[in-house]
């Protein structure tokens, strides 16, 4: 991968995420190591392949999960915010969880879901392409 060019905020960002996922990361390389050490000469390809991808995906899914947490922080306002239809104060009723796929397998998130008395209206923030 080429090296990336970044502003500060977006290193800050990376940095940020670095040191969350880096547990996971040993973690996994040492399952790794520990299924590679296990297959003798004749085993380290063919079925062993499909071990590494998943382990590999798994991995992958949990640095978007990671990510995507991050980023809609700016979406849990706390108890109350500003209803988006009718600016009465809208109040947090859940924390509801909703799973997206991915090309490397479900992604769990969690955010506030607010609930507006005045128009009725129900609605989560940030990140709208969450859906
Ligand atoms: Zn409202």
């Amino acid at each position: 991968m080429a090296e990336l060019c970044l502003t500060p905020e977006q290193e800050a960002e990376a940095q940020a995420l670095f040191q969350r996922l880096k547990t996971a990361f040993e973690r996994e390389a040492l399952q790794l190591a520990r299924l590679m050490a296990s297959k003798d000469d004749r085993h380290l390809l063919g079925g062993t392949e499909f071990e590494v991808r998943d382990q590999v995906h798994r991995l992958g899914a949990q640095v978007l999960e990671t990510a995507l947490q991050e980023r809609k922080k700016g979406g849990d306002q706390g108890a109350s915010t500003p209803c988006p239809s009718c600016s009465a104060a809208a109040r947090c009723v859940a924390y509801r969880g909703k799973t997206l796929v991915s090309l490397l397998g479900p992604l769990r998130l969690e955010r506030h879901y607010y609930h507006c008395a005045a128009c009725g209206q129900g609605f989560c923030l940030g990140m709208g392409c969450w859906g």
